[in-house]
């Protein structure tokens, strides 16, 4: 049996709950609350979830705070004078997006933090790139190009292939490989479109472009404690990852790699990790085995996402969102790491459109290892695949024996389902000429 240890308790808690206090900083509609909501809940963690906009406020959360979450030192002023003067143990950041915010509460509040602008560069990839190379991690070439000036004349002189990006997105939106000079023009015009709504400046008009690093890719989920690495799981993407786009699919623990190749991964991690001056909370990297040894692509202080995020689970039923918590408040967990294999299937989009049904689920649901189908989108909603979107149709979870086993559980699930997309055909009602419509060309939007 493993024991919860807890350190003692504050001297001061006015509170009188007895319980610790973290603030929890989300972007609106985050889908990793829920997980962090539930480990609060089993470790008696009183919460107060900060996000943007009165509505993004779980309503189970009656001391949630609504605050503008653009300009994160603002921000972070704004929400140290809303909590006043109750205790706060820990400060933690659920998306890439808050991962600033949290750093500058928490070093307003005198808290284990990481620097804020260490985690401001986990969140921009062009800050990360300078920094890594700098410090000497490997890491591709890359170049930031300016969509203001002509774009021939920045990318004359570049390698191909090479992967332009936003400075600032996640889920590989806006990811695109190029092979040419050409293809690099479209995909920067392309990216252009996507990043057009941004609210920085920078990162409406500028785009990363780097070397294509080719290779089996990796993802590692770690925790830092003073700025100490402790791996968690190193996850195989067992598809290869070789664009135009970069959907992510398959995730399998543990990896599979030589154990030398993980030894180094994990010590690039490290190493990048010690390079951006990244301290505390939890790392979720990614990173590709090519020539030489690991490449870092990047770098994240947060967790590798609620759902997929269920896979990992530490001794007697600890969540990551537990693990992270826990360290935060300073509640430390005793833990053991599962056997067996474990992976999890983010269902592809296969085609833009109207999701109309997904077929065989409970056929999928029943093959062995298999522990769960959800499916997060509804019937009747708009499918906006990659590089544009970035929303997954859902998850397959499996469990097994080995890594190989529950890969093997995960395809034969994939397998078994069929999405059924139906077109989106889109009528703008402006250029329905009344004439037209009066001719039964076209029916107006219902
Ligand atoms: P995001 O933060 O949006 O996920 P990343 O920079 O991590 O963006 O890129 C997403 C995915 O695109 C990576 O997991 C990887 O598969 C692929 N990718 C990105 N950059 C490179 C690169 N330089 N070489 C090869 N693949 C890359």
């Amino acid at each position: 049996m493993r024991r919860l240890k807890r350190s003692a308790p504050r001297a001061a808690d006015p509170g009188g709950s007895g319980g610790r206090h973290a603030v929890l900083v989300a972007p609106p509609g985050s889908y990793r609350i829920a997980a962090y909501l539930e480990a609060a809940a089993g470790l008696g963690i009183a919460v107060t979830v900060v996000s943007e906009g009165e509505h993004s406020l779980t309503p189970a959360i009656a001391s949630g705070i609504a605050v503008d979450l653009s300009a994160p030192r603002q921000a972070a002023s704004e929400i140290v004078g809303r909590i006043g003067h109750r205790p706060v143990d820990a400060v933690v950041a659920t998306d890439d997006r808050t991962v600033e915010i949290a750093a500058e509460i928490g070093a307003r509040f005198g808290l284990e933090h990481n620097p804020p602008d260490a985690a401001r560069a986990t969140r921009r990839k062009d800050l990360a790139r300078a920094r890594l190379r700098e410090a000497g991690v490997r890491v591709p070439w890359s170049a930031i190009l300016s969509l203001d000036a002509p774009l021939e004349d920045q990318t004359r002189r570049l390698i191909y292939p090479c992967v332009v990006k936003p400075l600032a997105m996640s889920a590989s939106r806006g990811v695109i490989r190029a092979d040419d000079p050409a293809a690099l023009l479209t995909a920067c015009r392309r990216v252009e479109r996507i990043i057009a709504g941004e609210r920085e400046h920078e990162e409406r008009r500028r785009v990363l472009v780097e070397g294509f690093v080719p290779g089996p890719e990796v993802a590692l989920e770690g925790m830092l404690e003073r700025g100490g690495l402790r791996v968690l799981a190193v996850f195989d993407k067992p598809d290869p990852l070789d664009g135009p786009f970069f959907e992510e699919t398959y995730y399998v623990t543990p990896s599979r790699l030589p154990a030398a190749c993980i030894e180094a991964v994990v010590e690039e991690t490290a190493r990048a990790c010690r390079a951006l001056g990244l301290r505390t909370g939890p790392v979720h990297a990614e990173l590709r085995v090519g020539a030489g040894g690991p490449w870092v692509i990047e770098v994240a202080a947060r967790t590798i996402g609620g759902d997929c995020a269920r896979l990992l689970r530490f001794g007697t039923g600890h969540s990551l969102e537990a693990l992270v918590l826990a360290q935060a408040v300073g509640l430390p967990l005793e833990t053991s790491s599962e056997h067996g294999g474990a992976g999890v299937l983010m269902i592809p989009t296969p085609a833009a459109g109207t999701l109309r049904r997904v077929e065989g689920v409970l056929d999928a649901s029943r093959i062995p290892g298999i522990e769960e189908v959800s499916i997060t989108v509804r019937e009747g909603y708009e499918l906006v695949p990659l590089p544009e979107g970035a929303s997954y149709l859902g998850f397959v979870f499996a469990r097994a024996a080995s890594a190989a086993d529950a890969e093997a559980a995960l395809r034969a699930a994939h397998a078994a389902m069929r999405v059924v997309v139906a077109p989106l055909w889109r009528i703008e009602p402006a250029a329905v000429s009344p004439s037209l419509l009066a001719a039964g060309g076209a029916e107006p939007l219902r």
